[in-house]
């Protein structure tokens, strides 16, 4: 088991952990609100170090990231665990497991050997995805700073919910994230996710300041977060905070697949099809939403001329540029490769 690189004591028999924003004060034998990270005698132990429950390679567009590395693969690893209790979430199984039934499973898996797949498998990238790469950040920390040396790229796929300290240790070798933000009402993240809003919006901004890039995403569930009002605030923060080129993803709710909203409907077209509007109108330049091939929203377009840049149809992709300038305008595309 691995002692945690972020808590402090705090009596003898109590120790708070920093690793996240909830900074959960830890009696003696007890765990923190994630399941995974547990006072043993006096020190923060994480219970999913080399526990690792994923490792696949999936295209970089399924995180989703779409105006980083286009087109390439990612190998992507998560451990179980996770710092929310989100009603919607699809992974459920693994994410909430160690809180639900103290399950933490997974293989050992030797940070190296994770470096020696990604250059066997020739990824560009390694993602911490699938849960919360917060909960796992020493193991995902380790990984990242070998990879670094490898000249292969890091990529984040989180709540946003880490600690300034968790921050501070990962941004040195963190090149990109994909946040959700979930909704701008503090009542939805405290109501159904268990957590707040605000660290999340500090923590976007953070990112953006440490030039680490930065694409959003937010999964509409009928009712509770879809109001136009609700996704204007959203819009307008990620213009105002992370600039127009910002890639903000607008996802569909599936509610038999969801840990608790099981009964909800799955979002309708049109409500997709409205935030998209919404986005495009106040002025962001790179809005996508899937499964809606006619609106042609998971393509990308040039900002300026219009002219089509990246065709997608699922993962396959076909890009219709070249150093990273739009072919028939010049003007330069907002992309990592
Ligand atoms: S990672 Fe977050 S939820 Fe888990 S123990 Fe630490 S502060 Fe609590």
């Amino acid at each position: 088991m691995k002692e945690s690189y972020f808590y402090k004591k705090l009596a003898e028999d109590k120790i708070q952990c920093k690793t996240c924003s909830h900074f959960c004060e830890i009696e003696k034998g007890e765990k923190g609100i994630c399941g995974v990270r547990k006072n043993e005698n006096g020190k923060l132990v994480v219970l999913n170090y080399d526990k690792i429950t994923a490792l696949s390679i999936d295209p970089i567009e399924k995180k989703p990231l779409y105006h980083f590395y286009p087109g390439t693969k990612s190998l992507s690893i998560a451990a179980p665990g996770c710092n929310f209790q989100c009603e919607s979430c699809q992974n459920w199984r693994i994410s909430q497991g160690p809180r639900l039934d103290n399950e933490i499973s997974g293989q050992k898996i030797f940070s190296e050997r994770i470096i020696e797949t990604a250059k066997a498998e020739k990824t560009p990238t390694i993602s911490y995805t699938y849960t919360e790469p917060t909960i796992f950040a020493e193991y995902a920390l380790d990984v990242m700073k070998l990879a670094q040396k490898e000249d292969i790229k890091n990529v984040w796929i989180t709540n946003g919910y880490f600690s300034p300290t968790c921050l501070k240790k990962i941004s040195p070798y963190l090149d990109a994230v994909n946040i959700d933000l979930k909704s701008f009402s503090d009542k939805f993240y405290r109501d159904r996710c268990g957590a707040k809003l605000k660290p999340v919006l500090e923590n976007i901004k953070k990112l953006k300041e440490k030039d680490i890039w930065v694409e959003i995403t937010t999964l509409l569930i009928p009712t509770l977060n879809t109001k136009k009002e609700e996704i204007k605030e959203i819009v307008d923060f990620i213009k105002k905070e992370l600039g127009p080129d910002t890639p903000w993803h607008i996802s569909r709710f599936s509610g038999p697949i969801s840990w608790k909203l099981k009964d909800f409907p799955s979002t309708s077209s049109e409500t997709l099809k409205a935030a998209f509007e919404i986005g495009k109108k106040k002025g962001l330049n790179h809005v996508y939403v899937g499964n809606i091939p006619s609106l042609k929203q998971e393509n990308t377009y040039c900002s300026n001329c219009k002219k089509e840049l990246i065709h997608r149809t699922g993962y396959e992709i076909n890009k219709k540029y070249k150093n990273k300038e739009c072919s028939k305008c010049g003007s330069k595309i907002p992309i990592i490769e």
